[in-house]
């Protein structure tokens, strides 16, 4: 079943989103190449007790760590390591906080140093689709509009692969609630959306194959072809007219502005 959420929970809601969109400024500020992928971890974690948070990864089905962090060819659920972040890497790192019984979750996929063109293409159509994707969230419309929206864009457009096994989801005092949101789908189809479902939107996007595989990590998704993929998310409250985002990348990317300034004056 749907659990819908009264305004009240969307405020406590957007507090927990607001430690996770935080939680993503502090590891702009300090990702480039040579940094291990585990430290980003570490400072991911402090953050979030030290705002009176829990990481909600860190033990959901046994996942050791508070971030997902997923290189180049992976797709998501990939783990900090003793990995040394090097120059042209992309890396998709994925928080999830609990506070006051509420989860927020949310996704951005960062370049370390200077990435290639088709790799900053493939970026920038993911977060497309996915602000896509959130346009449609308003009362009124169905499930399968977000989905639809999505694939034409990634998809049809720029004929990337999207990946099907995993999809966004209903989110609140759980990580992962109903209903089931793809990243593919038929408009016009699906639940309606009403007012007080709040849901992860979070388009997976390869830029070969579609297809994917597990890692013997039992965690890390890979794609089939080992080419890059991208994912970015957000926490939406669905509203009349407008969607309200729960989340946000504004000091993500006012950090890695900041970040790529300093690392040009070394
Ligand atoms: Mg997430
Ligand atoms: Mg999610």
């Amino acid at each position: 079943m749907i659990f819908y959420k009264t305004a009240q929970e969307i405020e406590l809601l957007r507090e927990s989103n607001l430690i996770v969109s935080r939680t993503h400024a502090e590891v702009a500020k300090i990702i480039r190449p040579g940094i291990q992928s585990l430290k980003l971890d570490q400072i991911a974690e402090e953050f979030i007790r030290d705002n009176g948070g829990v990481p909600v990864f860190k033990g959901y089905r046994g996942f050791p760590f508070t971030l997902c962090m997923s290189i180049n060819e992976a797709v998501v659920h990939g783990m900090p390591s003793k990995y040394e972040l090097k120059e042209g890497d992309v890396v998709s790192i994925d928080c999830g906080v609990r506070k006051n019984g509420y989860v927020g979750d949310s996704a951005y996929t960062y370049c370390v140093g200077e990435v290639s063109e088709e790799v900053k293409k493939l970026l920038r159509v993911t977060k497309e689709a996915l602000y896509k994707g959130i346009e449609q969230a308003v009362v009124g419309k169905r499930l399968g509009d977000i989905s639809y929206a999505i694939q034409e864009h990634a998809g049809k457009k720029h004929g990337y692969g999207i990946v099907r096994e995993l999809v966004g989801h209903g989110v609140g005092r759980e990580l992962h609630e109903k209903p089931e949101v793809p990243n593919y789908g038929k408009r016009g189809t699906g639940p309606k959306l009403k007012q007080g479902l709040v849901i992860a939107i979070e388009p997976m996007i390869n830029m070969g194959t579609r297809h994917i595989q597990q890692l013997n990590d039992g965690w890390t998704i890979v794609t089939d072809d080992r080419k890059p993929s991208a994912h970015f998310e957000h926490s939406v409250a669905v509203q009349s007219g407008k969607a309200d985002i729960l989340s946000t990348f504004e000091y993500t990317e006012s950090a890695i502005e900041k970040n790529i300034e300093l690392t040009s004056l070394i």
